[in-house]
């Protein structure tokens, strides 16, 4: 297994020489490597068994370091860059030729993000190169918030996990580029759209092409537990399956079942915030799917502020049934 701990000076170490760490971030924790090392790149996509068409994001800590990688910070991504790094957003901006094709997949444009997370930051501050990280788990699984969930999936294959406690958003960042001059969500995340939107204005959303995604993050099956993961109105499927002798687990918004025993069901937010279900959801997904059941049920949320993103998640974890 893995070292856990908080020593950014070790961490920088390995990174010097190629290795992998996974970094905490306040979106979800990163399988960080040197992003200007294509060894250490690569490494990236074999350890989390990552298709190559599906391109890193680049991790650095001032906008002044992004500019040294990118060509231009068209406006208005500009803006949103000012106003909301650091923080859950990631730019796609086009690339020097300084970063390596494996980075970007060959893409003329590369993602690029500053997290808010104090370790990373620190960590970043002491770098003379930027972090190449995708979520800390097998491709296709759902994202790790927290270290032990890192170190139970890919622990055996990395030196070290810098421990920067529970994520705080613990959804995966906004992507936002521009298509034309039209600013285009990519994939929803950390950053709701309404924050976008008083900014620069109404932005297009394209998050849910399914075939042939410019950005792999859309693939419709994706952040996905193992067991069967049922959508829909919860009391109608707890009797169906509860008639049908099914052995199950419920994934709640905000109700509690007072007839199901409570070890089988998580509300993501007793009070209904949406927010605190975005924290909860992923930790919640993986409990629920190391129970002993066949199966689990869930619920959309209402589908305003981080609630379109969460439910975006529910969406896909569903579509790999
Ligand atoms: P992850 O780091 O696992 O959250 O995934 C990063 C995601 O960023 C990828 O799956 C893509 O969806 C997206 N991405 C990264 N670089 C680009 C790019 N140059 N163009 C479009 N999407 C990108
Ligand atoms: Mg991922």
């Amino acid at each position: 297994m893995a070292s856990i701990g908080v020593d950014i000076n070790l961490a920088k170490d390995h990174l010097e020489k190629g290795e992998l760490v996974a970094v905490p971030t306040e979106t979800v924790y990163g399988l960080a490597g040197n992003a200007l090392n294509a060894d250490a790149v690569a490494r990236i996509f074999e350890t989390k068994k990552r298709p190559s068409f599906d391109p890193l994001i680049l991790h650095t800590d001032t906008i002044e370091k992004v500019r040294q990688f990118v060509v231009d910070i068209p406006e208005p991504l500009n803006i949103l860059a000012e106003t909301f790094w650091p923080g859950p957003l990631t730019l796609l901006l086009p690339r020097k030729k300084i970063i390596p094709d494996l980075v970007t997949s060959g893409l003329d444009t590369v993602a690029v993000r500053v997290p808010s997370h104090n370790l990373i930051r620190s960590l970043l501050s002491i770098l003379d190169f930027p972090l190449a990280a995708p979520s800390a788990n097998p491709f296709g699984y759902i994202s790790p918030t927290r270290a032990s969930h890192v170190n139970d999936q890919l622990g055996d294959q990395i030196p070290y996990i810098l421990d920067g406690g529970d994520c705080e958003v613990g959804l995966e960042s906004t992507i936002v580029g521009l298509e034309g001059d039209q600013v285009t969500v990519y994939r929803l995340g950390g950053l709701d759209i309404q924050s976008l939107e008083e900014v620069v204005g109404s932005v297009q959303v394209m998050a849910h092409s399914s075939s042939n995604p410019k950005s792999p993050g859309m693939l419709k099956s994706h952040y996905a537990p193992t067991k069967p993961f049922i959508l829909g109105n919860l009391n109608d499927l707890i009797n169906d399956y509860k008639e049908a002798g099914v052995e199950f687990a419920v994934l709640a918004y905000d109700q509690v079942f007072p007839n199901i025993s409570s070890q089988f069901q998580i509300q993501l937010s007793p009070n209904g915030d949406s927010k605190e279900a975005a924290k909860n959801l992923f930790a919640a997904m993986r409990t629920l799917d190391s129970l002993d059941v066949s199966v689990i049920l869930s619920e959309l949320l209402p589908d305003h502020g981080l609630g379109r993103a969460v439910n975006d998640r529910l969406k896909r974890a569903a579509a790999s049934n």
